[in-house]
């Protein structure tokens, strides 16, 4: 017990700043799936199959009252997982064994099995759907065994999550009055694990390597902005730099906005998000409009295309919390560590450089006109002007056709810059769009050829990167002679000192997560542009992100 209370120190990569404290939770393991069992007699069945049909209904319940608890895409993922908790096919098939005299737990094993091998027959979507049953297996099976129900769990006190990975569904469903930090062994800066803890406004670290010597229940504070978790720390201590972080946040969260320097000079300072119910939350902060909409998050775990009418309807809900104010849509973004089951192939060897973003039109030029159809819809019943962009853009060509195909709509075109060869024709590709946003974290990534997931490669795609800013710098330079607006909406727009580097590069926009938008206006509020441009010419003549942070440091103080 005594070695459980021992200070240790772990550290990991640090993703969203703020300091937190309280126990360590883990997901639950999945159980054993013991095959062989005992047949059971008889006058045992009966019993047998109430209890099945209990342990599945206990896990339906659960599932329920987790999506009823959620939001947008996690509760649809939620409830579709509580519905095959229910089916009626896969319930029947384990009571007919267990009226054989199968035991429940073997009952389950063996209905899996059955349907697993008869969607893995189907293929496609169908085939992913065996993960998710697998699932709900595991879920029913612990529930029989009297095991914890294996993934995250929902605690009872405000806790510190940690875990080897997260799904994005998963990090969606998190309540953070419940879940209080987020702490990965794996991940990097711009994992989708650390996109949704930002949208969420907990503090996060990813890469921790050594995290797994934390036991579950340890009292651990976690230092978002250090990237330090320190286990069994003076309670009073810790409380009293929580307390002292509550009163810092509270000061930044008086900013009320509209974004800019101190000398005047206006920068909006916007909200990326993820759904209508994320936009509402965006809208209560002094966010000036909706910088990056990312729609594929809406749809993940969704087998079939949306309608033209349910699209329409979820983009209205965010145009509508934003209503009079800047838009900027992005199409699906579907593929490598968002693939949408309606849209990407499953076995590409390589989805990272793969048929991802706008190159899912190439295959099915409808899915892109369909979706710009419904935001055109939303458009007219909303009474909006959104800016639509394109993810993934390569080439001026693809610029240009994907221009038009917006424009016919009567909505205002623009494209994202986050492939390299796309920075160095900025000024060909600003010949057929209106603006231009840099999405610096797959920038870095392929700037750097670094997995933004490699938790091992994190400070390759480290957003500091001098030559990820040089291209920044680029992409600005020519959005002035242009004379057209050029914005940053990835994870170098959430921090602070960067955001007020990327102004001095001449980016006209910044786009951050909901939480992350009082800190960055607060910031760049303290600095006059000669800062912010002093900051960004030192920055570029550096050749480390450790250089480039300290000569911000040093021009922005
Ligand atoms: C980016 O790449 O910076 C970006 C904003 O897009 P996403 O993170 O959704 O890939
Ligand atoms: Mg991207």
């Amino acid at each position: 017990m005594s070695e459980q209370r021992e200070r240790t120190t772990v550290r990991g990569t640090p993703v969203v700043p703020g300091v937190a404290y309280g126990p360590a939770i883990w997901p639950a393991p999945r159980p054993a799936l013991i095959v062989e069992a005992p047949t059971l007699s008889e006058d045992e069945r009966d019993t047998a199959q109430t209890t099945f049909v209990d342990a599945a209904k206990a896990v339906e319940d659960r599932l329920r009252a987790r999506a009823a608890a959620a939001t947008g895409s996690a509760a649809e993922v939620l409830l579709a997982n509580a519905s095959m908790a229910a089916d009626r096919g896969w319930i029947g098939a384990a009571r007919k064994s267990i009226a054989a005299g199968v035991p429940p737990v073997q009952a389950a094993i063996a209905a899996t099995e059955q349907f697993a091998a008869v969607f893995t027959k189907l293929g496609g979507v169908t085939a992913e759907r065996v993960t998710d049953l697998e699932d709900i297996r595991d879920r029913v099976v612990a529930e029989l065994s009297g095991e914890s129900e294996p993934g995250i769990p929902t605690p009872a006190v405000p806790s510190v999550l940690c875990a080897d990975d997260l799904a994005p569904a998963d990090t969606a469903g998190l309540d953070p009055a419940r879940i209080v930090a987020l702490v990965t062994v794996r991940g990097g800066q711009t994992s989708h694990t650390a996109i949704i803890a930002r949208q969420l406004g907990i503090p996060c670290i990813v890469a921790a390597a050594e995290l797994r010597s934390v036991p579950a229940g340890a009292l651990i504070l976690v230092d978002g902005a250090g990237g330090e978790i320190v286990s069994n720390p003076d309670p009073e201590e810790a409380t009293a730099l929580v307390e002292q972080y509550r009163v810092e946040r509270d000061r930044i969260g008086a900013w009320t906005g509209p974004g800019r320097t101190a000398d005047g000079l206006t920068v909006d300072v916007l909200a990326n998000v993820q759904d209508g119910a994320g936009a509402r939350a965006a809208a209560s902060t002094a966010a000036s409009g909706v910088g990056l909409f990312r729609t594929e998050l809406c749809f993940l775990g969704r087998d079939v295309e949306p309608t033209v009418d349910e699209q329409a309807s979820i983009y209205g809900e965010v145009m509508d919390a934003f209503t009079g104010k800047k838009v900027v849509i992005r199409t699906l973004d579907a593929g490598s560590d968002k693939p949408l089951a309606f849209a990407n192939h499953a076995d590409e060897a390589n989805p990272a450089l793969g048929v991802r973003g706008i190159r899912i039109a190439w295959q099915d030029k409808g899915i892109l006109d369909r979706q710009l159809d419904a935001i055109a819809a939303a458009a007219a019943s909303t009474s909006s002007s959104p800016w639509v962009m394109a993810p993934m853009i390569a080439t001026p060509d693809e610029a240009r056709e994907f221009a038009e195909a917006v424009r016919v709509r009567n909505l205002i075109p623009g494209v994202m810059v986050e492939i390299p060869a796309a920075a160095l024709l900025a000024e060909q590709i600003l010949e057929h769009v209106e603006f231009l946003s840099i999405g610096t974290n797959d920038l870095a990534q392929y700037t750097m050829a670094a997995d933004r997931m490699s938790s091992e490669l994190a400070a390759l795609t480290d957003p500091w990167q001098p030559a990820v800013l040089a291209l920044v710098a680029r992409t600005a330079a020519a959005g002035k002679a242009a004379g057209k607006p050029v914005g940053v909406c990835g994870e170098a727009a959430s921090d602070p000192l960067l955001a007020c580097v990327l102004v001095g590069l001449g980016v006209t926009s910044l786009s951050c997560a909901a939480a992350a938008v009082a800190g960055v206006g607060a910031k760049l509020g303290t600095v006059t542009s000669a800062q912010c441009e002093a900051a960004a010419t030192a920055v570029l003549a550096t050749g480390s992100p450790a250089a480039a942070r300290e000569a911000a440091v040093a021009a922005l103080s």
